[in-house]
């Protein structure tokens, strides 16, 4: 099989490299936007995942003439009515970081028992041809639970506060290997996965 030319939509590094990780076993050249220097950045103005990645991908797509991988993810917190959701990357305002979006995680979640603190993970990925037609579209998601403190250090973003109830530990401490199997990324490749194949078979 011909190695598949695919360009991943996305400028979050550890997003990237766990994106890369994920498809390494398959025959895709990958490159992402930070290797690009034409790029664009594409405004997320979709209500939901579905309507980011495939704008994502899209506009990508047809900006740079090349077939485009849109990612988009976020964590949903029962008890806040599913947010901060999409608007996960910039739950605390301007200028975010992922120290200040935890901290304010657990300010909003101040009080609410363990019982209470379900989350879920989503991660939708879109697939644009060049002329940004959506081949591939995929979702799925990963069930946790949000502790009062971070634990462990690896992964990024919610990672340290995001339990894995069947290991009673979070995605800090699972460390890449666990959440390469387990997360809501990996749960949505294994989607992507095989109509990526079936569609590079088809376009030999
Ligand atoms: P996006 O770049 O708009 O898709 O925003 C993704 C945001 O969701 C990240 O900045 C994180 O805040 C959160 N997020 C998505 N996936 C993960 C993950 O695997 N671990 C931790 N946080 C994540």
């Amino acid at each position: 099989m011909k190695e598949f030319s695919l360009t991943l939509g996305t400028n979050n590094a550890k997003k990237r490299r766990e994106l890369e990780r994920l498809l390494a076993p398959y025959p895709v050249a990958l490159r992402s936007l930070s290797e690009i220097p034409n790029s664009i950045e594409v405004e997320e103005t979709g209500g939901t995942f579905e309507e980011n990645a495939i704008l994502k991908a899209r506009e990508q797509a047809l900006h740079l003439g090349c077939w485009v991988l849109g990612e988009d993810s976020g964590i949903s917190v029962e008890a806040l009515d599913g947010a901060p959701g999409v608007y996960s990357a910039r739950f605390s305002g301007p200028g975010a970081t992922d120290a200040s979006n935890n901290a304010l995680l657990l300010e909003r979640l101040d009080g609410v028992p363990p019982r209470e603190r379900t989350a879920w993970y989503t991660c939708h990925m879109a697939l644009s041809d060049p002329e940004g037609n959506i081949h591939i579209n995929c979702q799925d998601r990963c069930y946790g639970q949000i502790l009062t403190k971070e634990i462990g250090s690896g992964g990024f973003g919610y990672d340290p506060m995001f339990l894995l109830p069947e290991y009673n530990m979070t995605f800090g401490e699972l460390g890449d290997t666990v959440k390469s199997v387990l997360s809501h990324r990996a749960r949505a490749n294994r989607k992507f996965v095989p109509q990526l194949l079936s569609l590079i078979a088809g376009l030999e």
